[in-house]
């Protein structure tokens, strides 16, 4: 599976905001966007006037590289989102973003970044429901319990001591001494970041 390789502080300077993709980094000076509020590149600094296109591709791109995916990955989301009546299309892509396996490792706190629950995932350091997986994508139902190989719980302890992560949110339940995480619901509206505007993002795709 292709993956994005460059320097991902530049995502958050292309942004303008913290995407909070390098774990404990993202929360000291060492920030880049603490020491540099523009864009990267040699018009990084030029003020930019947005048409509507542009901020809405601009939504859709914060959220995609919040959760790290690609945009095969993102756009597949919107059209199983689009599909189904029960959840708002927007609030339906969130959700898809935040059952993902990856995600939910991260937000238990077990990994301080997507990316490193990502990589932790693909070998095999962890299971669903007691059988190992490789697959960072799989989309988690309720009750579904995620834990920790045998062999990698000295790997994950020593990763939390290092980077204690936040507290698991309501909709999940973790716990750091058995290293287990579960979804309890999939996320309400309310429970998800209330910065982002996901109707700029149905909006990008439906145009399409
Ligand atoms: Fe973004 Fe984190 Fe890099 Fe800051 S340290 S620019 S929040 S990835």
């Amino acid at each position: 599976m292709a993956r994005y390789t460059d320097a991902v502080c530049k995502l958050c300077r292309n942004e303008g905001v913290k995407l909070f993709l390098k774990g404990s980094r993202c929360f000291t000076t060492k920030c880049a966007i603490e020491r540099r509020r523009y864009g990267p590149g040699q018009h990084g600094q030029a003020r930019k006037k947005h048409s509507e296109y542009a901020t809405q591709l601009r939504e859709k791109q914060k959220v995609r590289r919040t959760y790290g995916l690609l945009e095969a990955q993102f756009s597949a989301f919107y059209k199983v989102a689009s599909a189904q009546k029960k959840v708002p299309t927007g609030l339906k892509i969130l959700q898809l973003c935040e059952t993902r396996l990856d995600n939910i490792v991260y937000r238990s706190g077990l990994v301080p970044s997507r990316a490193q629950a990502r990589q932790l995932i693909s070998h095999g350091h962890f299971t669903v429901d007691g059988t190992k997986v490789y697959t960072p994508s799989i989309q988690l139902k309720p009750g579904q319990i995620v834990g920790v190989m045998e062999r990698s719980k000295k790997t994950i302890k020593s990763i939390i001591e290092e980077n204690p992560g936040s507290p698991p949110p309501a909709w999940m339940t973790a716990d750091a001494e058995k290293l287990t995480a579960s979804l309890v619901n999939p996320p309400s509206r309310e429970e998800l970041d209330q910065t982002i505007k996901e109707a700029l993002i149905v909006e990008y795709y439906s145009r399409r």
